[in-house]
């Protein structure tokens, strides 16, 4: 191997071990942690935070990277080293661009206003959160000032999500979903009867249903765990160490779909192929993609009929109390049913798009600044009216609800939305090149779907950019929202309440 190739790899794999150890301590603080760790955690992600900017923006990672130019061009583009040094390249650049301190003065602040939002969220009060939320959005758009101005701010908050991406693309799906959701739901009529999923769900059987599960989709036994948390997420520490999250409730199965989405991000980590580890080409290429992937296994597989084919009898076998006397027809009608509802970790998959684009919309006005922090509540409460129909009464259920703009993540909530307009781009070709999918869903048999996701996506990191991933498994990059719109409109219908 190329000396010189062989020092960045070693340099690359200690800076990933430090972002790993900041992945363990924020797992940590969001499943483990007492309530009065924060401060002292807050300073310890800082501290690592620094110490890991500086050795990955080093200038001797600099000279490996010009130095290495003539050998990356020797190699095949979608070679591993090739891939490593230019997408090495591209993150060092822009990590170069932020200073030190700005870098460490944002994860300080992200973890204190993330502690603010928790204690405003559970009082229900804005104003609580106000003055962290002005820090944060503060540091953001200083940090955005790094950049390039391009059309707009956005698209440097943007770029870290989606590499690449320019907020005009965004606003243009957009453009497209939001009269025609918001036309699907006004359409989708009266919203079927799920009172049969709202009463006696013990928490323990939850948790025996999903440990028989997750493995049947392409876990490794020792690989991975499923938490509680308040805002679930899922990280991974290695591709065999894989850590989910979930919020269970008593009262319902929510946290069924919840954790099958976290287990479609939790197989992408899973499935990263050996030679890609401890280097910054582990992990997917975009939240968009990796969003993709959630919805895959949650909705296109896991609200689908040919799953519950296999897996209702076994749910009434676990719940006979609820669903003894519930048929599959009206299961699957509840479990798909439409209606706008003010939390969108909870909304059904037409309103969902709707709940993200009120915050794209929400986005726009903050960073250009033609919205004042203070007013956020009530334009939360118009947008909700104007897109949904329905008025948050509480700032819970309203602008507290999501901990995203608590670390000052702006351009993170488009990402939702894409993931779903990609997973239908995908799910068409998988459905093209599988046959026989439905039965093999319905008889628990996920290999050859798993085996075609880890073959073109999973194994490959993030040694392409988003649009490149696409082109390489659809032929295009673009974005497409209508599969994603067709797949809506045909579900409305066959799901109409009977
Ligand atoms: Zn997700």
């Amino acid at each position: 191997m190329n000396a010189a190739f062989a020092e960045l790899k070693q340099r690359l794999a200690e800076t990933h071990d430090l972002a790993k150890a900041m992945a363990v301590l924020g797992w940590d603080q969001r499943t483990m942690m007492p309530r009065l760790g924060g401060e002292a955690r807050a300073g310890q992600l800082a501290t690592v935070g620094k110490i890991h900017h500086e050795l990955f923006t080093s200038d001797e990672v600099g000279r490996l990277l010009e130095g290495l130019r003539p050998y990356e061009e020797s190699l095949p583009y979608d070679s591993d080293e090739a891939s490593l040094i230019r997408v090495t390249r591209r993150d060092w650049e822009k990590e170069r661009r932020v200073p030190a301190e700005l870098a460490g003065e944002i994860l300080r602040e992200g973890s204190r206003g993330q502690a603010a939002w928790l204690a405003a969220k559970q009082a229900s009060d804005f104003s609580l959160f106000l003055p962290a939320l002005r820090k944060v959005t503060e540091l953001a758009l200083r940090y955005a000032e790094c950049f390039d101005a391009g059309d707009s701010p956005y698209d440097a908050f943007l770029d870290d999500y989606e590499p690449g991406m320019k907020t005009a693309e965004v606003k243009a799906v957009f453009d497209v979903l939001r009269p025609e959701l918001t036309a699907i739901v006004r359409e989708a009529g009266p919203p079927a009867d799920d009172s049969f999923l709202h009463g006696d769900f013990p928490v323990a059987r939850q948790e025996a249903f999903l440990r028989d599960l997750l493995p049947a989709f392409g876990f490794a036994d020792g690989a991975w765990r499923l938490d509680p948390t308040v805002h679930p997420f899922c990280t991974s520490f290695s591709p065999r160490d894989v850590r989910m999250t979930t919020r269970y409730s008593p009262a319902g199965v929510r946290a069924l779909f919840a954790s099958m989405h976290e287990a479609g991000h939790g197989l992408y980590a899973h499935g990263l192929g050996p030679s890609l580890e401890r280097s910054p080409l582990a992990r997917s290429p975009s939240l968009g993609l990796d969003e993709s992937q959630s919805r895959t296994w949650e909705n296109l597989v896991g609200r689908s009929r040919p799953f519950w084919e296999r897996y209702y009898g076994p749910l009434q076998e676990t719940f006979p109390e609820q669903l003894a006397g519930v048929g599959l027809d009206d299961y699957l009608r509840a479990i798909n049913r439409v209606v706008p509802s003010l939390i969108r970790v909870d909304a059904d998959e037409v309103t969902y798009s709707l709940h993200i684009i009120l915050r794209f919309e929400l986005e726009q006005e903050i960073v250009s600044s033609t919205l004042a922090l203070e007013d956020l509540p009530e334009a939360w409460r118009e947008k909700s009216r104007e897109l949904l129909g329905i008025v948050p009464e509480t700032d819970a259920e309203g602008v507290l609800q999501d901990v995203h703009w608590s670390r000052g993540g702006y351009g993170y909530f488009p990402t939702y939305a894409l993931g779903n307009v990609i997973s239908l781009q995908l799910w068409r070709r998988i459905q093209h090149d599988l046959r026989g999918l439905d039965d093999q869903l319905a008889a628990g048999d996920f290999h050859q779907l798993h085996g075609w996701l880890q073959e073109r996506l999973y194994r490959h990191g993030r040694k392409f950019t988003p649009k490149e991933t696409l082109e390489r498994v659809l032929g295009s990059g673009d974005l497409d929202p209508q599969p994603f719109l067709e797949y809506l409109r045909e579900k409305v219908q066959v799901y109409q309440p009977a």
